[in-house]
C-alpha cells in the first residue's frame, strides 16, 4: 500500500504526500539533525547558515566552531539537540531513525554517563508509538581509541545505543586503529558503520569494511569508480548509506543529476537515502527523495525500492 502512494507522491512531486510515507534515516546526526529555525527558536538565538556550497568538510567544521557552537547558550544540553532531531525526523515521515550521538557530548553531560544513557533511553520510550529511534555511538576519528576506549566499552554495554559511526576528516586518519572498539561493539550485536569513501577511494571503502567488520558504510560512494569493488559491495551485502545533498554542498559531487548513486545502483550494490546533518545541509530524507526523483537519476519505483531497503536494513 505504501509503496503505491509513494510512487504517486513522486510522480506528483507533492513534498507533503512524501513526507506521509514512512522510510528510514540511517545516517543522521543528531547534534545537527534538525532545521536551523527549530534551534533559533528554542534558544532564541540567530545562527547563520553556512555557504551553501562549501569547500570541504574543514569549512563546515569552521562554520560549527565559529558560527554555531559561539552562539548556544551556556545551559545547551546535547539532549535538547536530539529531541530536535527527533521532532524533525517525525515530521518529515521517517519511521525509523538511526542517529549518532557524539561521544564528546555523552562526556560533557552534566549529570554523568548513566545518566545521559537514562535520558536517551527515555526519548526513545516516550516516542515509540510514533518513530523507532535507533541511537548510534558517534566517534571522531581525531580522538585516540586507546584514550576512549573505556568509556565506549560501558556505552556498548549499556544496551541503549543500536549502531556506532567514525567521522571525520577521512583522509588523515585511517580506520585501523578502531578496529578492536569495532570488534566490542560487534560483539554485543550493535550494526557497525562508518564514513568511508566520502572523499577517500573506493580502496578505503573496502579496506575500511575489512578492517572494521562494517554492515553499511556512510557515503562510500566513491566505490563507483571501481568495478571490482562495486562487485565485491555487492556480493557481500554492505549497504551504503548515501546523502547526495551532503555531497553536492561539499563539493565531492557535481549535482545531484550526475550523483554516483546511480552507478552504485545499477551496479547491484544495496543503497539508502538519508539526510546527514539537516542544520547543514537545509534537506531532509523525503527531499533527498524528490530530488532524486525530479532530476530523473531514478525512476519513483526504483526511489521506493531503495526506501524499502532502509526500512528493512
Ligand atoms: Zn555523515
Amino acid at each position: 500500500m505504501w509503496s503505491d502512494i509513494f510512487i504517486r507522491a513522486l510522480e506528483s512531486k507533492s513534498i507533503s504526500e512524501i513526507r506521509k510515507v514512512p522510510k528510514a534515516d540511517l545516517h543522521n546526526h543528531a547534534g545537527l539533525g534538525y532545521n536551523l529555525n527549530r534551534l533559533n527558536l528554542l534558544y532564541n538565538i540567530r545562527v547563520s547558515p553556512p555557504n551553501p556550497v562549501m569547500c570541504d568538510l574543514y569549512e563546515m567544521d569552521a562554520w560549527i566552531m565559529n558560527q554555531l557552537v559561539p552562539c548556544l547558550p551556556a545551559t545547551f544540553s546535547f539532549i535538547d539537540l536530539l529531541q530536535l532531531t527527533v521532532d524533525e525526523a517525525i515530521d518529515d515521515g521517517v519511521a525509523v531513525l538511526d542517529t549518532s550521538i557524539d561521544l564528546w557530548f555523552i562526556g560533557k553531560h552534566c549529570r554523568g554517563i548513566v545518566d545521559a544513557c537514562n535520558e536517551i533511553s527515555q526519548i526513545c520510550s516516550r516516542y515509540s508509538g510514533k518513530i523507532e529511534i535507533r541511537p548510534e555511538i558517534g566517534l571522531n576519528r581525531t580522538q585516540k581509541p586507546d584514550e576512549i576506549e573505556d568509556v565506549v566499552f560501558e556505552l556498548i554495554k549499556s544496551g541503549v545505543f543500536k549502531s556506532i559511526d567514525l567521522y571525520g576528516q577521512e583522509l588523515e586518519v585511517k580506520p585501523d586503529g578502531f578496529s578492536k572498539i569495532w570488534q566490542y561493539a560487534g560483539k554485543y550485536g550493535l550494526k557497525r558503520k562508518a564514513h568511508a569513501g566520502e572523499f577517500d577511494s573506493a580502496q578505503m571503502v573496502r579496506h575500511a569494511v575489512e578492517v572494521l567488520g562494517l554492515d553499511e558504510v556512510q557515503h562510500g560512494i566513491s566505490a563507483a569508480a571501481c568495478a571490482e569493488t562495486m562487485k565485491w559491495l555487492a556480493e557481500n551485502k554492505i549497504v551504503l548509506n548515501i546523502c547526495p545533498t551532503s555531497n553536492v554542498k561539499l563539493s565531492r559531487v557535481q549535482s545531484i543529476g550526475v550523483h554516483p548513486a546511480r552507478v552504485l545502483y545499477d551496479n547491484g550494490v544495496r543503497i539508502t537515502i538519508n539526510s546527514d546533518d539537516i542544520a547543514v545541509f537545509d534537506t531532509t530524507t523525503s527531499q533527498e527523495f524528490l530530488k532524486l526523483y525530479d532530476t530523473g537519476l531514478f525512476t519513483a519505483r526504483e526511489l521506493d525500492m531503495i526506501r524499502n531497503t532502509g526500512l528493512v536494513g
